[in-house]
Formats: C-alpha cells, structure tokens, sequence
C-alpha cells in the first residue's frame, strides 16, 4: 500500500512522493518552539504528530531527516528577557533545556538538528536571503528602515492559506510576526533596530537590526535540509502568515518549489478555545506530572486522536488514557508470562480475522491512529481470548510479541522502567487501600505516613494510588 498524507496545498490526500525514492530518503521540517516559556500541550500535540509521522515513516523503512528549529529571538523572547533583566540568551536557554526535557519525557524521537535562530550561521543565511530577495525586486527597505517581502511580487501568495490577492487588497505593511488573513500585509524579513530591543541586535547591510520569525524558518530549512524538502509540518495556525511566507520567500529565491507536502494539526482545544499561551487556558507537561500523571499517559492523550481532528483536553480524557495502558500492560505481561513457557518464536500475519499488517496500513492512510489502534484493541481481545481457551501456543505469543515490539516503536507507549517496590511498601499500599474504600481516612493518613517514612510518596487519583520514590 502507498503511503497517503494530506496535503495542505491541495487540501487532499496524495501519494508521498519524495525527492529521493531510491534512497527512500524524507526530508521533513517541522517547526519548533518560540523558547519564551515552557512549552505548553498543545504545543506538544504538534510535536507529537510529527513524531508519529518520523516512527511510520521509519516503521516504513524511510530514512528520515528530520530538522526542528528554535526560534530563540523574537518580540516574545525580547520582551521575556526585558522583563526579568537578563541577557536573551540566558532567558531562552532555560526554555531550551526544558523543552529537550519534556521531549524526552513525552518519548519524542530527536530530530537531527535543532538550529537555534540566534546562532552566527543561521543569522548570516538570513542575511543573505533577504540580500538576495532585495536583489530580486522581492524585498525593500522601507522608511522605518525594516525590510519587507513585498507580496504583490509573487503571484503564487496565498496558495497555502488559500487567500486570493486579487479579491483580498493587501493593506500595507506589518512588523509583527503574528497576524490575521484579514491583515494581509508586506511583512517584515528584517526589522530595524528599536530602543525596546535593548542588546538584541546583528549588524546588517540595512543597519542594525534582527531578523523577523519567517525569515528564520526559511533560511534554517534551506540551509540543513536543501533548497527543497519533502514534508513540512506544524500546527494549522502556522499556516498563515509563517507557512505562506516561508514559501513565499524561499521559493523567490530558489525559483523551484519548495516543499513536497505540507501537514497541519489540528488544535488542542480547552472547553471550546484553543490551548495557548495567550488565552491563559494551558497546561504545561511538568505540571500534570506534578500531578500524578506520567508523560506517556500525556503522550498517549495526545496521540491516539487523528491529528486532523480538533481534541479536547479533559482530565478525564487523561483518566481514559490511564485505563487504555492499564489495558494494554496487563495483555502485555500475560503475552510475556505466556511465551517464556517456550523459547522458540512463531511468527505469522494473521491472528483470526485479524490481519496484523493493518495496524501499519491504517497509519499509510493519512496516519489513521484511530483504525491502527483498533487494530490492536482487537488483537488483545482475540489473543486474550485464544489464551483463555488455549488455542494460543506459548511460541504464538513469544511471535505476537515480536509484533507489538515493532508497533511500540510507533507508538512508544511500554510502561516507564519500574522501580521495584519492596514488599512492606506494597502491603502498607494494600492496607490503605483497604483504609480509603472504607472511607477510614485517619488510618488512611497514618498509613501514608508510614509509607513516606520509607522513602515513598502517595500520589492519589479518582480511583488508584500511584508511588513514587521520594
Ligand atoms: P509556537 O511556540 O507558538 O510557535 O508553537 C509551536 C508549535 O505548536 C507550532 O507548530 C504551533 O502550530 C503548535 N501549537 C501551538 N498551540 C497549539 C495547540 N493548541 N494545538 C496544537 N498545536 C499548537
Ligand atoms: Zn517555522
């Protein structure tokens, strides 16, 4: 079966058709943080769809080359380090460092480059695009010494966000990095120098000054990934103005098209809005694991609704998830008891009228998480059933564990390694377990102090008790 992906620019599903079929090469951009706060999940949602995207593609045997970038200075960044008096670089490096811990929490595979707006070579690819840009008739200096791509100039602008030039009139200029379809405007490539940008600035042909957020992802793809790539991804409010203005300025530049396939998430919604920074409505990863959920019940929330289709953030979404792992553990363990019964392998493609290829045909359809996990809700079912019945034999299993391994490299959801629990520990938990059904919350108490004495913490939810060793 061949790979579909939807594709923004035609609004469709199409063949993934790469640059480089021989070496099944995949040159894949996808579009990082803004390193002024921690990153939220929405923000996350993103990412983990793109991480979906890498470990099928994998999965497929594709090589992929994934670059992510991190936009390390812009107005939110600047204004960050104003506010608490420090050097930008020292503001963003603790967002830098956290986000590559929340990755790592959330399972995502690395990509192999992270370049970072600010570093010498990157400012200098910028440089040089807008120089090439001005020379093209693209891109000017304007009074207020910013230099602006000049939109009217590329007839192909609009074609991402589906905005007609013709019917929209473009309404002058905008500095800023954010703005609506309403307020198509020449945008900003490099913005001349202010007082409020403090220390914040690169020397330049047009003055001193820095570069806008567009212009950053353009030279940075461009300049690890080639003149062209395969995939470019990111959430759909990066659609426009960024993805639109990233075509626009690297394809006046190159004259050759600039990505194969673009793909867009859908947002992560709370009651209704979309998550985000602004709207106060978000909930950072490290704060849900303060809380007692682990980062693969996060991932798991996050992943396991088609990236296409707005999802709503609910606790008891992450309560859902909690029990679909529970689910997914037991079977596990049971399969794993099973099959060291016996040390051979037996390894066959068809458990009943299941087909255990159709996990991976059903992410070749436009990542259909929703069918692939159908997929393996009805092997659990079936090969449970075929174990109670025993019609599974031990080397059956040992082969239906080697498919949920290679499953489990796309999906990344094998329980964290565990601690082992000593025993007294566990019977303490036991009894207050005992104490919290029976509503007897003094003895409940006690019982927590006594495990605390021992070098555990009680993280209690609706239903469980969780340890964690302190
Ligand atoms: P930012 O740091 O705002 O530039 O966002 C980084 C990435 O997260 C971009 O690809 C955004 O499109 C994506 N993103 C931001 N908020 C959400 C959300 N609520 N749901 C899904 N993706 C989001
Ligand atoms: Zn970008």
């Amino acid at each position: 079966m061949v790979m579909q992906l939807h594709n923004t620019l035609t609004r469709q599903k199409e063949p993934l058709r790469l640059l480089d079929p021989q070496q099944k090469k995949v040159r894949l951009y996808t579009c990082g943080p803004t390193v002024y706060d921690f990153a939220h999940l929405g923000n996350f949602r993103a990412y983990l769809f793109e991480d979906l995207l890498q470990r099928h593609l994998e999965a497929r045997s594709y090589d992929v080359d994934r670059v992510m970038n991190l936009t390390d200075v812009d107005d939110k960044t600047i204004r960050g380090a104003r506010t608490q008096g420090i050097k930008l670089a020292e503001f963003t490096q603790r967002y830098k460092e956290a986000f590559f811990a929340d990755c790592k929490t959330l399972r995502l595979r690395p990509a192999r480059a992270y370049p970072a707006a600010t570093d010498p070579e990157n400012i200098a690819a910028m440089i040089e695009m807008i120089r090439d840009l001005i020379e093209k008739k693209h891109a000017y200096q304007a009074e207020d010494g910013s230099v602006y791509f000049r939109i009217t100039s590329f007839a192909d602008y609009g074609k991402l966000a589906h905005v007609d030039l013709t019917e929209q009139r473009p309404s002058g200029r905008v500095q800023s990095d954010e703005y609506e379809k309403e307020q198509i405007a020449d945008f900003a490539l490099w913005k001349a120098w202010t007082p409020d940008d403090g220390d914040v600035r690169w020397e330049s042909p047009w003055g001193a000054g820095r570069p806008g957020w567009h212009i950053e992802c353009s030279a940075m793809a461009t300049r690890l990934l080639g003149n062209q790539i395969d995939l470019h991804c990111g959430g759909v409010d990066n659609i426009f103005p960024h993805h639109e203005a990233e075509i626009a300025q690297c394809e006046c530049v190159t004259g050759k098209k600039f990505v194969g396939l673009w793909m867009h998430c859908a947002h992560l919604m709370v009651e209704g809005s979309k998550m985000s920074k602004s709207a106060g409505n978000f909930y950072t990863a490290r704060e849900l694991m303060n809380r007692g959920w682990s980062g693969r019940e996060l991932r798991y929330a996050l992943l396991t609704v088609h990236y296409r289709i707005p999802l709503n953030f609910t606790m008891e979404g992450l309560e859902a998830s909690r029990q679909a792992l529970a689910r997914i553990d037991t079977w596990s363990e049971r399969l794993q008891e099973f099959a060291a019964m016996d040390t051979s392998i037996q390894t066959f493609e068809k458990l009943g009228p299941i087909d255990l290829g159709d996990f991976f045909n059903a992410l070749d359809d436009d990542l259909n998480i929703s069918a692939a996990l159908a997929v393996l809700f009805d092997v659990i079912r079936e090969s449970n059933r075929l174990i109670d019945t025993k019609k599974l034999s031990p080397a059956e299993a040992g082969g239906l564990l080697q498919w949920w391994k290679k499953v489990n490299e796309v999906l990344a959801l094998e329980p964290d390694v565990s601690v082992t629990i000593p025993d007294e520990v566990k019977m303490l938990l036991a009894a207050r377990q005992a104490a919290r059904e029976a509503k007897n919350w003094s003895e409940s108490d006690r019982l927590r102090d006594e495990i605390a004495a021992l070098g555990w913490q009680i993280k209690d939810t609706k239903n469980d008790q969780r340890l964690v060793p302190v």
